[in-house]
């Protein structure tokens, strides 16, 4: 089959278009013929650096849709041909924390395209466990586009967060994959939206459904916006440094700041105070259970939330894929046509 493959970790350049031997379907897998391949900063990390690929040469890609064209000899609920989008979290199912239902957690959780070879190529072998049919009004596009991003969303706003109608949700990072899936999912479960986000992005974000857009650029002092607003109650971070300090002092009494990522710097400033005072609570957030990503993807198949497509490349310019997800001037997901 047909692959994007590295040898060594670095940039964009390392990738290349390749012919790998085809997957083998285990008894308990599948093998699904990709059709769309969606990007994530995780392939960016995983390409760049030793620590994430267990091994060279690699093929990454976290997201992915297509048809089953093998079904291994125990797998049952599954036919060939079904149209299906993948759960990328790989977890062991026997550790505490799975038998707790907290897969995110498992001593030996993996991430698609992290460790196991991932969807920038024409096949992968998937535990059946992991496969979910697509209904018949979801496209290969949106299918692919959604799991990762939705999963790790949905984690934050409900399972951490505890969203509430009538709470004022901030989200510190409008623009990128988390920050397009955050505004309409928050928006889904009847909460206020507040978004900080950068000027070139402000359009966008106040058509998926944003109350409040805030340019951060322009607004060095934003929290007095936001406190002018009423405060937030649920804070998604994944600013880091620069604005954690200020994200802790917008939250309401009883607010809960929910992080996934640091991409400014990793040391923010917690005014001590403020958390005790305010009964406030921090949480860490990452990826999700296997039951966020079946209750996620009910927004997906109901409409409720519609993944922004930001534009499609061919399989064999992964290499360009990568290069304009680098760039950070992409709104929402960056797919490969396989
Ligand atoms: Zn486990």
């Amino acid at each position: 089959m047909k692959a994007i493959v590295f040898d060594e970790p670095g940039g964009p350049e390392n990738l290349s278009v390749r012919i790998v031997d085809d997957p083998v379907c285990k008894e308990n897998q599948v093998i699904i013929d990709i059709k769309f391949a969606a990007l994530n900063h995780l392939d960016l990390w995983v390409r760049k650096s030793p620590t994430y690929a267990a091994s060279t040469p690699h093929v990454g890609g976290s997201d992915g849709s297509g048809t089953i064209s093998e079904i291994g000899t125990k797998v049952k609920n599954l036919n060939l041909g079904d149209r299906v989008l993948i759960n990328p979290g790989f977890s062991c199912g026997n550790c505490r924390y799975c038998y707790m239902g907290e897969q995110s957690s498992c001593d030996s959780f993996k991430i698609m395209g992290a460790g196991p070879w991932g969807t920038e190529a024409e096949k992968i072998a998937v535990d059946a466990k992991n496969v979910l049919k697509i209904p018949d009004n979801i496209t290969f596009e949106v299918a692919a586009a959604a799991p990762l991003t939705f999963i790790t969303v949905y984690r934050m706003l409900a399972t951490k967060g505890n969203v509430q109608p009538g709470e004022t949700v901030l989200v510190t990072g409008g623009g990128g994959g988390i920050g397009t899936v955050a505004i309409q999912m928050a928006k889904a479960m009847k909460a206020k939206v507040i978004v900080l986000t950068s000027t070139d992005k402000i359009e966008a974000v106040h058509q998926l459904g944003a109350d409040v857009v805030i340019n951060y650029l322009e607004t060095p002092d934003w929290e007095n916006e936001v406190i002018n607003e009423g405060g937030a109650d649920v804070i998604i971070e994944s600013v880091g440094e620069k604005t954690w300090g200020k994200s802790i002092k917008v939250l309401n009494k009883r607010g809960r700041l929910v992080t996934i990522g640091a991409t400014t710097g990793a040391l923010g400033e917690t005014e001590i105070r403020e958390l005790y005072r305010k009964q406030a609570s921090i949480h860490g957030s990452f990826m999700g259970s296997n039951e966020d990503f079946l209750k996620s993807m009910n927004f997906l198949f109901d409409g409720s939330v519609k993944p922004v497509i930001d534009s499609v490349f061919k399989l064999s310019d992964a290499r360009l894929a990568h290069e304009r997800l680098e760039t950070g001037k992409h709104i929402g997901k960056i797919l490969l046509q396989v």
